[in-house]
Protein backbone atom coordinates (compact mmCIF):
# COMPACT_ATOMS: atom_id res chain seq x y z
CA UNK A 1 0.00 0.00 0.00
CA UNK A 2 1.37 3.11 -0.82
CA UNK A 3 0.11 6.57 1.16
CA UNK A 4 0.01 9.84 -1.21
CA UNK A 5 -1.17 13.02 0.19
CA UNK A 6 -3.69 15.06 -1.65
CA UNK A 7 -0.97 17.97 -2.57
CA UNK A 8 1.70 15.33 -3.50
CA UNK A 9 -0.96 13.76 -5.67
CA UNK A 10 -1.12 17.35 -7.09
CA UNK A 11 1.82 17.91 -7.20
CA UNK A 12 2.38 15.42 -9.82
CA UNK A 13 -0.27 16.00 -11.73
CA UNK A 14 0.57 19.46 -11.97
CA UNK A 15 3.80 18.51 -13.16
CA UNK A 16 2.08 16.05 -15.79
CA UNK A 17 0.06 18.89 -17.14
CA UNK A 18 3.13 21.66 -17.27
CA UNK A 19 5.07 18.97 -19.15
CA UNK A 20 2.30 18.21 -22.06
CA UNK A 21 2.43 17.43 -24.67
CA UNK A 22 5.77 15.08 -23.71
CA UNK A 23 5.95 12.56 -21.09
CA UNK A 24 6.77 14.31 -17.70
CA UNK A 25 8.75 12.56 -14.92
CA UNK A 26 9.60 12.26 -11.34
CA UNK A 27 10.71 10.50 -7.92
CA UNK A 28 9.23 10.19 -4.92
CA UNK A 29 10.32 9.38 -1.32
CA UNK A 30 9.23 9.04 1.80
CA UNK A 31 9.23 6.07 4.40
CA UNK A 32 8.70 2.40 5.16
CA UNK A 33 7.29 0.15 7.16
CA UNK A 34 6.36 -3.34 5.87
CA UNK A 35 3.52 -3.09 4.89
CA UNK A 36 3.40 0.55 3.86
CA UNK A 37 5.31 3.13 2.16
CA UNK A 38 4.27 6.72 3.16
CA UNK A 39 5.35 9.74 0.90
CA UNK A 40 7.01 12.59 2.13
CA UNK A 41 8.12 14.38 -0.89
CA UNK A 42 7.85 14.42 -4.38
CA UNK A 43 10.94 15.75 -6.42
CA UNK A 44 9.65 16.74 -10.23
CA UNK A 45 12.25 16.28 -13.04
CA UNK A 46 12.54 17.19 -16.09
CA UNK A 47 12.26 14.48 -18.68
CA UNK A 48 15.67 14.68 -20.85
CA UNK A 49 13.43 12.88 -23.87
CA UNK A 50 11.47 15.49 -24.36
CA UNK A 51 8.82 13.37 -26.22
CA UNK A 52 4.87 12.23 -25.61
CA UNK A 53 5.88 8.42 -25.57
CA UNK A 54 9.23 7.93 -23.41
CA UNK A 55 11.22 10.01 -20.80
CA UNK A 56 14.59 9.85 -19.31
CA UNK A 57 15.42 11.69 -16.16
CA UNK A 58 17.72 14.41 -16.14
CA UNK A 59 20.72 12.78 -14.60
CA UNK A 60 21.76 16.15 -12.51
CA UNK A 61 17.84 16.38 -11.09
CA UNK A 62 18.55 12.59 -10.30
CA UNK A 63 21.43 13.70 -8.05
CA UNK A 64 20.22 16.55 -6.61
CA UNK A 65 16.82 14.73 -5.46
CA UNK A 66 19.10 11.93 -4.47
CA UNK A 67 21.14 14.14 -1.83
CA UNK A 68 17.46 15.35 -0.45
CA UNK A 69 16.04 11.82 0.35
CA UNK A 70 19.25 11.27 1.98
CA UNK A 71 19.81 14.27 3.84
CA UNK A 72 16.49 14.43 5.49
CA UNK A 73 16.79 10.52 6.35
CA UNK A 74 14.45 9.17 3.90
CA UNK A 75 13.88 6.02 1.24
CA UNK A 76 13.69 6.08 -2.22
CA UNK A 77 10.11 4.68 -2.82
CA UNK A 78 9.48 4.59 -6.46
CA UNK A 79 9.39 7.32 -9.32
CA UNK A 80 6.28 8.55 -11.67
CA UNK A 81 5.77 9.26 -15.25
CA UNK A 82 2.61 10.52 -17.13
CA UNK A 83 0.95 9.00 -20.47
CA UNK A 84 -0.25 12.21 -22.17
CA UNK A 85 -2.92 9.83 -24.15
CA UNK A 86 -3.03 6.26 -23.49
CA UNK A 87 -4.24 4.77 -20.29
CA UNK A 88 -2.24 4.22 -16.87
CA UNK A 89 -0.76 1.14 -16.98
CA UNK A 90 3.23 0.46 -18.14
CA UNK A 91 3.76 0.01 -21.87
CA UNK A 92 6.15 -2.82 -23.15
CA UNK A 93 9.20 -0.46 -22.47
CA UNK A 94 8.46 0.49 -18.92
CA UNK A 95 7.97 -2.83 -17.97
CA UNK A 96 11.63 -3.61 -19.69
CA UNK A 97 12.85 -0.64 -18.10
CA UNK A 98 11.63 -1.80 -14.93
CA UNK A 99 15.16 -3.16 -13.13
CA UNK A 100 14.00 -2.71 -9.24
CA UNK A 101 11.36 -4.21 -7.74
CA UNK A 102 11.36 -2.62 -4.68
CA UNK A 103 10.26 0.10 -6.33
CA UNK A 104 6.60 1.72 -6.96
CA UNK A 105 6.34 2.43 -10.78
CA UNK A 106 3.45 5.81 -10.50
CA UNK A 107 1.96 6.22 -13.91
CA UNK A 108 -0.29 9.59 -14.42
CA UNK A 109 -2.75 9.30 -17.11
CA UNK A 110 -3.92 11.97 -18.82
CA UNK A 111 -6.08 10.48 -21.70
CA UNK A 112 -9.16 11.78 -20.01
CA UNK A 113 -9.86 14.94 -18.43
CA UNK A 114 -9.86 13.28 -15.08
CA UNK A 115 -6.86 12.49 -14.32
CA UNK A 116 -6.26 8.75 -13.43
CA UNK A 117 -2.72 7.88 -11.07
CA UNK A 118 -1.83 4.39 -10.44
CA UNK A 119 1.34 2.42 -8.79
CA UNK A 120 2.76 -0.81 -9.78
CA UNK A 121 5.61 -3.37 -8.63
CA UNK A 122 7.34 -4.86 -11.75
CA UNK A 123 9.11 -7.96 -10.78
CA UNK A 124 11.29 -9.76 -14.01
CA UNK A 125 8.72 -8.51 -16.51
CA UNK A 126 5.27 -8.98 -14.25
CA UNK A 127 3.19 -6.25 -13.19
CA UNK A 128 0.96 -5.79 -10.01
CA UNK A 129 -1.25 -2.86 -9.17
CA UNK A 130 -0.35 -1.94 -6.04
CA UNK A 131 -3.32 0.37 -3.82
CA UNK A 132 -2.91 3.68 -3.43
CA UNK A 133 -4.19 5.64 -0.43
CA UNK A 134 -4.55 9.56 -1.48
ZN1 LIG B 1 5.06 4.79 -19.67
Amino acid sequence: MLILSNEHFEQMVAHARAGLPNESCGLFAGTITRETKTVKAVYCLKNTDANPEHFSMAPEDQFNAIKDIRKNGWTLLGNFHSHPASPARPSEEDIRLAFDPSLSYIIISLKDPEPVLKSFIIRAGTVAEEPVQV
